[in-house]
């Protein structure tokens, strides 16, 4: 059997038989695996209380050609991120995109789509580790979230016409989003469009910015009131158009940390 070694997330685990333990990986250099950890629950010594969420981990296994689980043989701490356990903000925040990644992240890729996302992962709990969450926060976090996973929102030009926003495809300081096109309207495309959400040059401003700052900086990007509620109106509405599953913990996200002009319960834009 080949061998696995490398630095991996643990995105969830559960009990399995007697001993054994069921873990959901996030790994640096191939995507999401899931892998069995034989007599995890007994031996102290191969997982030294390691096969804990958000644990960041030094992985050694073995994995079986066409088998649907790898085999996880020792699992070192890097890093147990602790500070997401000290407020619900952070922990529900935390939650919400180990779901995403568990949920969303491909298995079996390679290169640079693999660390993307495996980066995006190690450097969103890092900060989320340091800084206490705002509502801006999160709708960025989850905006990049996205764009790791490959689905990123069209905020430069039209995605009908290709016109770059600022040659005339904005009225009075606005452009328009379409959700199911996953990106920016002009105005002459936008005629015929039915649901589009009006947005502003200035939000769609502070969404690029979210997108191109470094991950260490995101917190010092902080929107309005008004423009919060704009980009959470963007956001999660492609987002869960884009992404077509709900995900459980956002609801106890929403508790922990609401954003206005987001509505948990709203039906796909
Ligand atoms: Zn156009």
């Amino acid at each position: 059997m080949p061998a696995l070694r490398c630095e991996a997330l643990l995105l969830r685990s559960v009990d399995f038989g007697e001993s054994d333990r069921i873990v959901h990986l996030l790994t640096a250099d191939g995507g999401r695996l899931t892998a069995i950890a034989k007599a995890a629950r007994r031996s102290h010594r191969r997982f030294p209380g390691t096969l804990d969420l958000f644990n960041h981990l030094a992985i050694d296994g073995r994995v079986k050609p066409r088998a649907t689980m790898a085999f996880l043989e020792r699992a070192k701490l890097v890093h147990p991120f602790l500070g997401l356990r000290t407020d619900p903000a952070r922990y529900a925040l935390a939650s919400f995109l180990t779901e995403m990644l568990d949920r969303l992240s491909p298995e079996g890729i390679v290169g640079p789509e693999a660390e993307r996302i495996f980066e995006f992962a190690i450097e969103s709990l890092r900060l989320l580790e340091r800084t206490r969450p705002t509502p801006s926060l999160r709708l960025l976090l989850e905006l990049r979230g996205l764009d790791a996973l490959g689905l990123r929102p069209e905020f430069g030009r039209c995605v009908r016409c290709g016109r770059v926003a600022g040659e005339g495809i904005a009225r009075d300081h606005r452009v328009h989003f379409h959700v199911a096109d996953g990106g920016i309207v002009c105005t002459a495309c936008g005629v015929r469009l039915e649901g589009l959400i009006p947005i502003e040059i200035g939000t769609l401003r502070s969404l690029k910015a979210g997108l191109a700052s470094p991950a260490d900086r995101l917190d010092r990007i902080a929107l309005g009131a008004r423009m919060l509620a704009q980009a959470a109106r963007v956001v999660f509405r492609f987002q869960r158009y884009h992404v077509g599953v709900e995900l459980r913990s956002e609801r106890f996200l929403d508790e922990m940390l609401p954003v206005v002009g987001h509505e948990s319960t709203a039906p796909p834009a």
